[in-house]
């Protein structure tokens, strides 16, 4: 038993069962979609429900789903679902910061932070940038009020020591904001780590099946949380019923997804390690990744997303024509393989043969047998 006089429960448990209403007798276990724009409201107007953009039992029991795997056991704890990741990002940033605040982004992070950035500098909100790996951000903390971090970086897949950055964040009266969109709660807990808000796109390997678009803020319940909450109903940043309900069916697979992706995905990193030719290979879970040592102090899992280099464009390119498992697409998480050239998009500051892969749900031996006969191929 543990402190709440429940059993303790594993990881792969608590997903199948997180956010279910207590059992209704005829009723499913997880009832279906309430696609409502209002809903009836005699008198006072007060909720739980009232209006659609503000309130949904859909996405109330999703909400606490994700609260349950983000912050298991912990009280006091608000969770808000949004409609895309960029949805839950921008509430956060801009609902803390106002003209005259600084804040710190990571210098490789997803690249439409490059966008925020500019539009919080059009707003008047002073932004340094530091990049992920080293904890260069204890650099730039001075008199900031918010330190955005997101590790591991994606696509660069470097990691921050979170507990470290959180504790010289606070000393200094500046909130801390993790993107946990490549961990997944099942791989790092950045409350758990000592941050004030855990933000990620629910549209990765969270929901799993590159079908749904979606995001999501916890936080501790209070001040930050409800003006983040406030920002959602200005915006309307809202998910719709049917993307809710499918994001917390996907749920209930996300321990059987995360655990075989990542094995998997060290399975592809190592073959790719032992390649012949250096591919500058990064896995935050390989042993020697510079990634590797705070990776396994503050992470469980390591995640699904691999990355290398091949030496040109035309190498790379060649290489994802080659792929029959992998399909040549852009996100990642998802239970089929994904790969991409990085640097088509023109944002990143990567090479021009980066690869990003996303290993899904296939079988080890059959995607570590394709990557090496497609890095076979496209030498010739
Ligand atoms: C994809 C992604 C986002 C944005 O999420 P969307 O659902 O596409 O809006 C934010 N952060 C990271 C790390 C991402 O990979």
């Amino acid at each position: 038993m543990n402190d709440s006089g429940h059993p303790p429960q594993g990881e792969g448990t608590r997903a199948v069962r997180a956010g279910l209403p207590e059992p209704v007798k005829y009723e499913p276990a997880l009832p279906g979609p309430v696609f409502a724009a209002h809903f009836h409201l005699p008198g006072e107007p007060t909720g739980p429900y009232t209006y659609g953009r503000d309130e949904n039992p859909t996405w109330a029991r999703l909400e606490r789903a994700v609260g349950e795997l983000e912050a298991p056991g912990q009280d006091g704890v608000e969770t808000l679902v949004f409609s895309s990741g960029m949805a839950a990002v921008s509430s956060v940033l801009f609902s803390q910061l106002r003209a005259g605040d600084a804040v710190v982004l990571p210098g490789d992070g997803y690249q439409a932070l490059s966008l925020v950035r500019a539009q919080l500098e059009a707003y008047g909100i002073e932004v340094r940038t530091a990049p992920t790996g080293g904890d260069a951000q204890l650099d730039v903390l001075d008199g900031a009020r918010l330190l955005w971090i997101e590790t591991p970086s994606n696509p660069g897949l470097d990691v921050c020591d979170v507990r470290r950055l959180a504790e010289a964040a606070h000393a200094r009266g500046a909130l801390v904001a993790v993107d946990n969109t490549l961990a997944t709660p099942l791989g790092q807990r950045p409350l758990g780590l000592g941050a004030d808000f855990a933000v990620a796109s629910g549209t990765k390997q969270l929901t799993g099946h590159g079908d749904v678009l979606l995001g999501y803020v916890v936080g501790r319940a209070g001040e930050a949380m409800t003006a983040v909450r406030r920002w959602r109903k200005i915006v309307g940043a809202i998910p719709g019923p049917m993307e809710a309900w499918l994001a917390h069916r996907s749920i209930a697979t996300l321990q059987l997804r995360v655990e075989r992706q990542s094995a998997t995905a060290l399975a592809v990193a190592e073959a790719l390690r032992d390649w012949p030719e250096d591919l500058g290979v990064r896995y935050p879970g390989l042993p020697g990744d510079p990634s590797y040592e705070i990776a396994s102090r503050q992470m469980r899992r390591y995640g699904c997303v691999v990355s290398f280099t091949l030496p040109t464009r035309e190498r790379a390119e060649g290489f994802l024509q080659a792929l029959r498992l992998v399909d040549d697409a852009t996100s990642f998480g998802g239970v089929r393989s994904t790969a991409e050239r990085r640097g088509r998009w023109g944002g990143d500051a990567v090479p021009e043969g980066f690869v990003r892969l996303s290993v899904g749900a296939e079988d080890a031996a059959d995607l570590v047998a394709d990557v090496r006969r497609a890095l076979a191929e496209s030498v010739r």
